[in-house]
């Protein structure tokens, strides 16, 4: 990577200077192997909807992540977050691999609820442009104070299982969606961020996804030491096109398509 990109300003604290590699999701959480991210651009030129498992996109020698946060905000929520959000990657990864994707009950977790959200909530700023911070101060002063609990009321973090080995990040994304049996359209606003294993949707002031997330917002009512132990019934999810907020497996996306053109939704980019 360019030098010049290195400097800037922290996605999550805004500070202007030397930026440092923050792994999304954690590298102690799988992510230190070589990565390929599909192009989403690439996916008007195929003429059939198959080739998308062959799809070539960005190489990453050292894991997915970016220059996106400073050395202090990187070392201190690595610090505060990092190896319980680990922990928490570590026993959905064994579930998933357990029941060979077919997962079907509440499974238990242990964990420190708080932090892995705070984590996860750290990934989206990293994962958006600085301007996401300026947007949401609120949710700024949730990951940098460690203490601090609850989301703000009109954001909401939604959990999936993730089958597919593809990863997906999208910044926040406007999407508009009909709903064909009432009529009525739906403008959701959301950002994502897939790698196995889990999906995670960030949505702002909008109606719950499509598909059936769990929503885990929760977690940011426990405190920074309360280590629990909760059911949950996370779904699994398939990432197979390019477009966030879209589970599909390959199955149903050639299905409903019926194996010719995409069927694409309006997705309008805002930050
Ligand atoms: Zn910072």
């Amino acid at each position: 990577m360019a030098k010049s990109s290195k400097i800037g300003h922290c996605h999550l604290c805004g500070s202007y200077g030397k930026l440092s590699f923050e792994h999304v999701p954690p590298e102690s959480a799988f992510n230190n192997q070589k990565v390929v991210t599909p192009d989403a651009k690439k996916v008007f030129e195929l003429t059939n909807l198959d080739d998308l498992r062959i799809l070539s996109g960005k190489q990453s020698q050292r894991g997915k992540g970016g220059y996106t946060l400073c050395e202090r905000c990187n070392n201190l929520t690595g610090h505060w977050y990092g190896s319980n959000y680990a922990a928490w990657a570590f026993q959905g990864a064994a579930y998933l691999v357990r029941s060979n994707g077919m997962l079907q009950l509440a499974y238990p977790y242990h964990l420190l609820p708080l932090r892995v959200i705070k984590q996860i909530v750290c990934m989206f700023f990293s994962i958006n442009s600085p301007r996401f911070r300026e947007a949401h101060p609120a949710l700024e002063r949730f990951v940098l104070n460690k203490e601090a609990k609850y989301l703000p009321p009109d954001i909401q973090i939604y959990a999936g299982y993730l089958l597919s080995d593809r990863s997906r990040a999208a910044g926040i994304t406007g999407s508009l969606q009909l709903d064909e049996s009432s009529g009525v359209s739906h403008l959701r606003t959301y950002s994502e961020i897939s790698f196995r294993p889990f999906s995670y949707i960030l949505s702002i002031k909008s109606p719950p996804p499509e598909h059936p997330l769990l929503d885990i917002s929760f977690f940011a009512q426990y405190g920074y030491d309360d280590f629990t132990t909760l059911q949950l019934p996370i779904p699994v999810l398939s990432v197979y096109t390019p477009f966030p907020g879209d589970f599909r497996s390959r199955e149903a996306v050639l299905r409903e398509s019926g194996g010719r053109n995409l069927s694409l939704k309006k997705h309008l980019q805002s930050d």
